[in-house]
């Protein structure tokens, strides 16, 4: 174990010996990228022709005034390349391969979302690419296994456990020790062994630069308080850190409350008292787990927040009371996206709608001169399934079966 990537008690960096030397080049990669003005230019410049960067900020006009309080703002993370943040860390961690000289990435996935992002930087690199899924979730996560075959990814199903995230990030681990010498592994958030949680809060660190000048020029002040949902933790990351020095903005993390309280309801680490310290996939954090270190079942209706871990960064952020935990249930953040498509014409993911439920509740007990600020962090197109199912909408199932008749026509011709 080596003794570096401590956030206090939280962190560290728990590997194979096989492993070290290839987590030391790495880290030495990143500080010395980190160390050098012209990558973070090159960065920049990668970042504002192949995605959308600066993302604005938008000001939600008919929800603050039927709100009655704060003045509520959203940085538009879903305009990003592939619809949501992840693309900053991956495209990060794209130019930091090119940097070492390696040919290959491989990444865990679990709803797909970081797999798309991945390939979709292997395909811009020509990297080869390989992404391990539990085999659950790709039977789930079609749309997206697609994308990435057609980007030239290899997919594997991973059929060990459970069939999911956790599954497939010991795979991808278990790739990466027989193929360091050509293997970048682009993992997906701000977890994970060092230099990992830092590293991808870093590259994620662009939304918090950009909306803090942004609403410093739109308002004239710092936000109030800015909202930011927490899987593993890299959008929260990327935004707070923009506010870390300014001691008058609260920050606000919201996690997946799902069902409500009770073990496997929820994927509330922080927000509620259930989950204790651990070390499991090569940190320290909290985990849902039980009491013989057995990782808990999760539930959210969002795929990206159901995580069983969280940054170690943010589980020391926590302890100090730098960030406050909240988590939303599932049936508030349906509401809470219907809300905002309906009256803003805004298209929140599920997972970055636990941000919006939060703030929403909390606007209308704040005075009109004070502003709040929510984390976009990705768009719902991929959500319409789940959202769809939810609100039960019949036109909806009317088109799902005949889409099915028709495939069967297609099958009995
Ligand atoms: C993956 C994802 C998340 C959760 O990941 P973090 O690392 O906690 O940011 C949140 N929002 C969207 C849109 C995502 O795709």
């Amino acid at each position: 174990m080596r003794n570096t990537g401590y956030y206090s008690q939280f962190g560290g960096a728990f590997i194979p010996e096989i492993l070290v030397p290839t987590f030391d080049e790495l880290e030495t990669a990143y500080l010395e990228a980190k160390d050098d003005p012209s990558f973070w230019e090159e960065y920049l410049t990668l970042m504002s022709t192949y995605s959308c960067r600066a993302t604005p900020i938008t000001r939600l006009d008919n929800l603050s005034e039927q709100l009655g309080g704060a003045s509520i703002y959203c940085k538009r993370e879903d305009l990003n390349h592939t619809g949501a943040h992840k693309v900053n860390n991956v495209m990060g961690q794209g130019l930091l391969t090119k940097r070492m000289g390696k040919t290959r990435v491989i990444a865990e996935t679990g709803a797909g979302q970081h797999g798309v992002a991945t390939a979709t930087m292997a395909a811009k690199f020509g990297f080869d690419c390989t992404i391990y899924m539990g085999a659950h979730d790709v039977a789930r996560q079609r749309p997206n296994v697609f994308w990435m075959e057609q980007m030239g990814a290899e997919v594997i199903a991973v059929t060990e456990g459970s069939q999911t995230l956790k599954d497939a990030i010991n795979e991808a681990f278990r790739d990466w020790v027989s193929n360091m010498d050509n293997t970048h592994y682009a993992l997906g958030t701000a977890c994970g062994p060092h230099p990992f949680p830092e590293m991808v809060s870093w590259f994620q660190s662009i939304i918090g630069t950009e909306a803090r000048e942004q609403m410093l020029e739109r308002t004239g002040n710092l936000p109030s308080r800015v909202y930011a949902c927490v899987g593993g933790g890299s959008n929260a990351m990327g935004l707070f850190s923009g506010f870390f020095d300014d001691e008058e903005v609260e920050l606000v993390g919201v996690e997946a409350g799902g069902r409500g309280r009770g073990a496997g309801e929820h994927a509330a680490r922080l927000a509620y008292d259930d989950a204790t310290i651990g070390v499991a996939q090569g940190y320290k954090t909290f985990f849902l787990q039980n009491r013989d270190g057995q990782m808990q079942d999760t539930h959210s209706v969002s795929a990206g927040l159901d995580y069983v871990g969280v940054s170690p960064i943010l589980s020391h952020l926590h302890e100090t009371k730098r960030v406050r935990f909240e988590a939303a249930t599932d049936d508030d953040v349906v509401a809470a996206m219907q809300r905002t498509v309906r009256n803003e014409g805004l298209i929140p993911a599920l997972e970055s709608s636990h941000a919006f439920a939060q703030a929403y509740a909390e606007a209308p007990m704040m005075s009109k001169d004070e502003n709040i600020l929510i984390n976009m962090s990705g768009r719902a197109d991929k959500d319409i399934f789940t959202v769809a199912d939810a609100i039960e909408d019949p036109k909806w199932r009317e088109f799902i079966i005949d889409k099915a008749k028709g495939y069967q026509k297609g099958v009995n011709q």
